[in-house]
Order: structure tokens, then C-alpha cells, then sequence
């Protein structure tokens, strides 16, 4: 698949894909997805949606509140309890979640093109994201027909069995960083276990996750199954969290937003699933793969600008090893190319708001006044765009802020550490624990220092490899339950058990 070499401007060498994606964005205001309908807000309102690369806008999108969220809520209970949704058996809704990764894959270069406008990130890596969603799809179309209960043991007087059924309505609410995989790792799992959902994206990126509901509903999903209800998080997001009408909620975001959602789900006992922010820790050790460690130190903290939840920001190195690869990691980021997310080997987009650019150079600035050595980038690049050039620091102590908080941007922290256990203390050393990683030829140091850590995720000799089969989620203050794999389909279903006297 190829994507346009050009600047986004020059229509004639647009791909196919890049035409859909900007007839689709000329088509006009998006609405919400409410019972099978795409309908404006109660309140008449819009937001804008802007291409963090131009700061141009693209479109108008309807912007959810209370009175729309209790529509979508409601849309979703009835569809739950309807028998085109409760009543069809798994393998329906195997085929459904099937047809859906094909619209996704049918309309890949599409997403891509828009999650790209959207959000920002290099198309070469969008792509990537679409064909991820597809997979989430299938992986849990496969699962839909393998939720099992029990048969308990007993004497022949009883016979006791356990049920497992989906949870209801599920409100998901999520970032603005991966948004079509956000999107797929939550309907997915949520409707292979047979509920429905109302899905809020970021107020960010919302256009993928909009497009994928209209695909959603060429798939054929009875009206109701999947709502898509844009808007803020202290209005729609705070609506959701709420609503005495939803049974689970599962959200993605930050940690401080993430206490909020489980103190609002307390009020009816809403089941949660919290996956939250990361300041995660990647380990090179001397006998490491030196080449392949520092090259994929680069992409760890440079990946989608920094702003992913288990990027590598502190870079544990030995000692010994401390000058040669800050030189090394700081050679490799400066050759990233910047430029627009639409030509094909960018490497490096912008963040996602002039908020979250300005965030990020504030912690550039925490870190010269703790002390931090600057060796590369710390300042915003070209004056369009929220673009902030890779950044690395050494000399790093993990005390500093910009050791501990979540910058969410291109900003690297390497630290020094003397031995194993040193590495292992300060690597933990922090209030998340949603990934990390270990680079080592010693198999046993390996996985050693791989249980040590405490952390929901944990790579070794790679870096944010990720599959549908392995779940994710985070010790600490990085979350609570997981995403993916098979634990999803427990966070999505709950059990009945069943004793009857024969
Ligand atoms: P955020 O917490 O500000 O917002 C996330 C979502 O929550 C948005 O849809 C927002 O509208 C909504 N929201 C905000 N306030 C709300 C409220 N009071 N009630 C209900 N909903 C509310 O996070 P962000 O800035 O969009 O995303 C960045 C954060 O997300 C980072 O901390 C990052 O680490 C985290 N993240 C985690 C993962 C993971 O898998 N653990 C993945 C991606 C991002």
C-alpha cells in the first residue's frame, strides 16, 4: 500500500484513499450515532476538530451532552434487551465483528488518512493502526463462539452450572492517541461478549472512530448495538460516568481523569476498567544487542510523538554505557524526519494541540532547572503546527520531574544505574507500572529482571510490540482490569450460577 509522497495539498498525486477520506471530511459536519441514526446534538452544539499539523479545521462535529448521552444510554438498553441483539446466536455475532474488520481493511488507507488529519501521526504508522483494529475484530470474532460457562461438580440430587452473560450497556470512553485502535480494543471485546455500547471518542480525534460507525453500520448491526457520541469530558465524559443506566464502564485516559471515573461509577456499581498513563522504563544492560537497543530507544520514545501511554521516556543504561549511547540515541532522533503526517516517510508528526505543545516545552524547561543535561532538540520546530523536536536529556536522577510525571511528548530521560538491582529499584521507582522493557543476551537476567518489574506489560529485547492475544493494563497507578486477550472477555461478561434440585 502506498500513500501519498506529496504535501497533502497536491490533489493530483492523492492515492484513492486520501480522495475518500477528504470527500468524506467535504461531506460536512459529522452528527452522532444514536440508535441507528446519525442526528445532531440536543443542544444544537458543534466543536471543531483541528489538523494539529496546519492548525486548519476540518470539519464541524456535534457535540454530546447529558440529554444525548441519556438518549445513546437508553438507544443502547433497549438494543440490548431487543431480540435482533440478545437473541441472535454467537456465531452472528462472530460474522458481524468479521464483516467489520473487512470494512476496516476494505477502507484502510481511508482511516489512515484521517486518523492521520486528525491526530497527527505519520501515515506510515496509521496504516499500521488500521490493520491493528482490523485484527482486534477478528480476534475477538473468534471468541464469541468460545465464551463458555461450567457445569459444577455435585450429587445426582442437584445439578448446579455456571452462565456467563454479558454485563449490559457499556460506556467507553477514550484518548486521543490511538483512537481506531482504542475503538476496536473496546467494541470488540464488548460486543463479541453480546453488549452494546456507547463509545465516546476523544474531543481531540473523533473522525475515525465517527467513520468506523458508519461501517459499523454497513456491517448490518441492529440499530442501538454501537452509539458514537462525541464531546467533552466534563459534560458527555462525566454524563456517561454517571448514568444510572450504564453497567460498565471502560476507560482510557489519564490517571488524575481516571480517579474521577471510578468515584463517578461507585454511584450503581458500574463495573470498571481503568487503563491509565505510563512512564515506563526501558533497560539496556552491557551485554545487550547495543545496535538494535539504541535504534529501538529512539522509536520507544519518539513512536506517535511520545504521546502513547507505554512510551519508553526513561532509558536505563548502565553506567558504563551512559556517554556512548546518549550520543548514540541523540545522532539517531536528530536524523528523524518532521514534516506532515500525510508524506510517507515522515517519522515524526505534530502533538495533538498547541495545549499539549506547550505542555511539553514547560517539562523541557522543569528539566534544565532540575539539573538535567539537554543534549538534543527541547524546542518547538517551524511555527505551523504543534511540532516539538525529539528531545533527550542525560545525566538524568529519577527523582527529577521530568523522571517521574508523564510529558506525553518526545522527551527522553536517560539514567545512569550500576548494577542489576540498582536498575530494577529505580525502574520501579515510580507511581505507574504500565510497560517496560529489558535488553540482555543473558536468558536468565532476562526474565529475572522481566518478573521484578512491576509493570502490566514487559518486553524483552523489543519494544511495544503488541498483539490482540496479550492483554494490557497497568500495576499502580497505571489502571485497573485489562485490555486484550483473553481477560477481556471477563471484563466484558459476568457470571451466573445455576443450582437446581432434580
Ligand atoms: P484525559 O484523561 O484528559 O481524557 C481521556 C478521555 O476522557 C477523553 O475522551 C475525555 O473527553 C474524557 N474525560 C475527561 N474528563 C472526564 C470526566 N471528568 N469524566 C469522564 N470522561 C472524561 O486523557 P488524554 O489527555 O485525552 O489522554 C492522555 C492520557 O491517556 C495519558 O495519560 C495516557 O497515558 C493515557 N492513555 C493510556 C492508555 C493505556 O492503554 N493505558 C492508552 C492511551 C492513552
Amino acid at each position: 500500500m502506498s500513500i501519498s509522497q506529496s504535501a497533502p495539498g497536491s490533489e493530483a498525486a492523492m492515492t484513492p484513499g486520501h480522495r475518500q477520506a477528504l470527500e468524506w471530511l467535504r461531506r460536512g459536519p459529522k452528527r452522532l450515532l444514536i440508535g441507528g441514526e446519525w442526528v445532531d446534538a440536543v443542544s444544537g452544539k458543534t466543536f471543531k476538530t483541528i489538523d494539529p499539523a496546519t492548525e486548519q479545521t476540518l470539519t464541524e462535529v456535534a457535540e454530546a451532552d447529558r440529554a444525548d448521552i441519556d438518549a445513546a444510554v437508553a438507544a443502547a438498553r433497549r438494543a440490548f434487551e431487543a431480540p435482533s441483539w440478545a437473541g441472535i446466536s454467537p456465531h452472528a455475532r462472530t460474522r458481524y465483528l468479521l464483516k467489520i474488520a473487512d470494512a476496516i481493511e476494505q477502507h484502510a488507507e481511508e482511516l489512515a488518512v484521517l486518523e492521520s488529519l486528525d491526530m497527527g501521526a505519520p501515515v506510515a504508522s496509521t496504516i499500521g493502526r488500521v490493520a491493528s483494529a482490523a485484527e482486534l475484530f477478528r480476534y475477538y470474532a473468534g471468541w464469541a463462539t468460545k465464551i463458555q460457562g461450567t457445569t459444577n461438580p455435585s450429587d445426582a440430587s442437584r445439578f448446579i452450572y455456571m452462565l456467563r452473560e454479558p454485563m449490559g450497556v457499556c460506556a467507553l470512553i477514550n484518548a486521543w492517541n490511538v483512537p481506531i485502535v482504542m475503538a476496536a480494543t473496546k467494541l470488540a471485546p464488548a460486543l463479541a461478549c453480546g453488549n452494546t455500547a456507547v463509545l465516546k471518542p476523544a474531543e481531540q480525534s473523533p473522525l475515525t472512530t465517527l467513520r468506523l460507525g458508519e461501517l459499523i453500520q454497513e456491517a448490518g448491526l441492529p440499530p442501538g448495538v454501537v452509539n458514537i457520541v462525541p464531546g467533552f469530558g466534563a459534560t458527555a465524559g462525566a454524563a456517561m460516568a454517571e448514568h444510572p443506566d450504564v453497567d460498565k464502564i471502560a476507560f482510557t485516559g489519564s490517571t488524575g481523569v481516571g480517579r474521577q471515573i471510578m468515584q463517578a461509577a461507585a454511584g450503581n456499581m458500574k463495573k470498571v476498567t481503568l487503563e491509565l498513563g505510563g512512564k515506563s522504563p526501558n533497560i539496556i544492560f552491557p551485554d545487550a544487542d547495543l545496535d538494535k537497543a539504541i535504534e529501538t530507544a529512539v522509536v520507544a520514545f519518539c513512536r506517535n510523538s511520545g504521546q502513547i501511554c507505554s512510551a519508553g521516556t526513561r532509558l536505563f543504561v548502565h553506567e558504563s554505557l551512559h556517554d556512548e549511547v546518549t550520543a548514540r540515541v541523540a545522532k539517531i532522533a536528530s536524523g528523524y524526519k518532521m514534516g506532515s503526517p500525510l508524506v510517507q516517510d515522515t517519522q515524526l508528526g505534530p502533538l495533538i494541540s498547541e495545549r499539549q505543545m506547550e505542555r511539553v516545552l514547560s517539562y523541557v524547561e522543569a528539566g534544565r532547572r532540575d539539573g538535567a543535561e539537554l543534549v538534543l532538540g527541547g524546542t518547538r520546530f517551524g511555527d505551523v503546527g504543534y511540532f516539538v523536536q525529539p528531545t533527550v536529556f542525560c545525566r538524568v536522577s529519577n527523582g527529577m520531574r521530568i523522571a517521574q510525571e508523564e510529558i506525553f511528548g518526545p522527551v527522553l530521560s536517560i539514567i545512569p544505574f550500576k548494577d542489576e538491582d540498582d536498575a530494577i529499584l529505580k525502574g520501579n521507582d515510580t507511581e505507574y507500572g504500565l510497560a517496560a522493557a529489558v535488553w540482555t543476551r543473558d536468558v536468565s537476567r532476562a526474565h529475572r529482571v522481566a518478573r521484578a518489574l512491576k509493570s502490566g506489560r514487559v518486553w524483552i529485547n523489543t519494544y511495544a510490540e503488541t498483539d490482540p492475544v496479550m492483554s494490557i493494563g497497568g500495576y499502580k497507578q497505571s489502571g485497573f482490569g485489562r485490555e486484550m486477550g483473553p481477560e477481556t472477555i471477563e471484563a466484558y461478561t459476568q457470571t451466573k450460577s445455576v443450582l437446581m434440585r432434580l
